[in-house]
């Protein structure tokens, strides 16, 4: 039976609204999304046929600042992903405490079956549609899954053109020469390597020689792969949707991997490597597996079979709640998605940042800044799991609802 990211997000606020014991108001307002967009996008095809496309945008919550979150082009985005999206981005904000609510949006189509001006097309039509929802102090949409600066850039655009003024800050994970910020690119992944260090260190364990499995090589998984060599982790395999690329005596070159895949739109092939099925980088015999595609990927049917002692949530919502109940009874260390992947939202924030004050920050000072900000969360994350005995889970819900009820 399909698995409802909906029902697994309102499971999540519900045990910690519980253990909260939180204010009726606050939990009604947390319960379902401030606003609800849903648009129609008609697109004329390079062939001259018309065809429409269903575009999704939510605005969960902006208690703590403007709605802010990513689009995904996928063929399975619908309303219930779109809103649980929306509401994981609220929890990622405050925790790690920037000055955003959260929204999130996306459109159902696959963007590898249209040509670039399709493409273009398309998002143009989505702006103009969104526009009277978006905007740089009310909500500001990002990359996520098949979207990327070029797509942000046609966004901004179409923005500008109708409201007749510069907004650069309209839109966060734009290229450098438009508007957009050092660091961004590589933030997600690196984030997700400085919340496993700080964790590591908070539980008295070194990350020299553990062994890494990856699901998913696209922007976060390969950044993450490179980043955890970096700390000294032998990084064993990363997978696509379609293999896992298998290397016992650990990956040295990440780069080299994503050149083949760019040049052979495969996994497949890579010299020395071992070329398993797409299941087979869960089950791995690794200290560290980091689920960084998309949602369901840890459910009832492979979690028994999880060799891995720690599990980083790089993709947003990975692990299902039974799932998740069996990880904990096992001892399994869940660094969660709201924790580990919010290094993207932090340097989304200060891109907006330097846009909305016209400064240009350097790199060396965005990784610092990233540094301090994931380095906080996690301590943060990990103070609550010991005085509430709980889950890192429950204990990131913990801080992120605290801190919005303080507001
Ligand atoms: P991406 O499109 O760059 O990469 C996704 C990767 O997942 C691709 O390599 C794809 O082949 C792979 N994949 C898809 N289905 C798979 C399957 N069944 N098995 C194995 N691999 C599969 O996307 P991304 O930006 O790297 O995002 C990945 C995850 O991280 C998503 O859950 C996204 O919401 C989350 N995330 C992304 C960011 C960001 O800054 N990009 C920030 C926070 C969270």
């Amino acid at each position: 039976m399909a698995i409802d990211p909906w029902e697994t997000a309102q499971g999540q606020l519900e045990l910690a609204s519980k253990r909260l014991s939180l204010d009726a108001f606050l939990h009604a307002r947390l319960s379902q999304p401030d606003r609800i967009v849903e648009v129609s996008l008609p697109v004329t095809m390079d062939d001259g046929s018309v065809r429409v496309f269903s575009g999704f945008r939510v605005q969960h919550n902006n208690i703590r600042g403007p709605y802010k979150g990513g689009l995904r082009y996928h063929p399975d985005v619908d309303m219930s992903e779109v809103k649980a999206l929306s509401f994981w981005m609220t929890m990622k904000n405050a925790l790690i405490d920037v000055p955003f609510g959260g929204g999130k949006g996306g459109v159902a189509v696959d963007p590898k079956k249209l040509s670039a001006s399709e493409l273009e097309r398309l998002t143009r039509e989505f702006a103009r549609k969104l526009y009277p929802v978006i905007g740089p102090t009310t909500d500001v949409p990002a990359p996520d899954v098949n979207t990327n600066g070029q797509i942000m850039m046609w966004i901004r655009d179409e923005y500008e053109k109708i409201a007749g003024k510069q907004s650069p800050a309209v839109v966060t994970g734009k290229s450098l020469d438009n508007g957009g910020s050092e660091g961004r690119t590589e933030a997600t992944g690196l984030g997700g390597s400085f919340a496993l260090e700080a964790l590591m260190q908070l539980k008295g364990e070194s990350l020299k020689g553990k062994t890494v499995a990856i699901q998913g090589f696209g922007n976060v998984g390969s950044y993450f792969a490179e980043y955890a060599i970096e700390l000294g982790c032998k990084v064993v395999a990363v997978s696509d949707s379609k293999g896992t690329l298998y290397m016992n005596q650990g990956i040295k070159d990440i780069k080299a991997i994503e050149k083949h895949k760019k040049a052979t739109r495969s996994l497949e092939g890579f010299p020395g490597a071992e070329y398993l099925d797409p299941s087979a980088v869960m089950l791995l015999d690794v200290d560290i597996l980091v689920p960084a595609a998309l949602e369901n990927s840890i459910t009832i049917d492979n979690v028994n079979d999880i060799r891995a002692t720690t599990i980083v949530e790089m993709a947003n919502g990975p692990t299902t709640p039974e799932a998740d109940a069996i990880l904990n009874e096992k001892g399994i260390m869940v660094i969660p998605d709201i924790l580990a992947n919010s290094g993207g939202v932090a340097v989304s924030y200060f891109e907006w940042f330097q846009n909305m004050n016209d400064e240009n920050w350097g790199k060396d000072d965005v990784f610092s800044k990233l540094k301090a900000k994931m380095t906080a969360a996690a301590e943060a994350t990990f103070a609550s799991a010991v005085k509430n005995s709980c889950s890192l889970r429950e204990a990131a819900y913990m801080v992120s609802i605290s801190r919005l009820a303080d507001k």
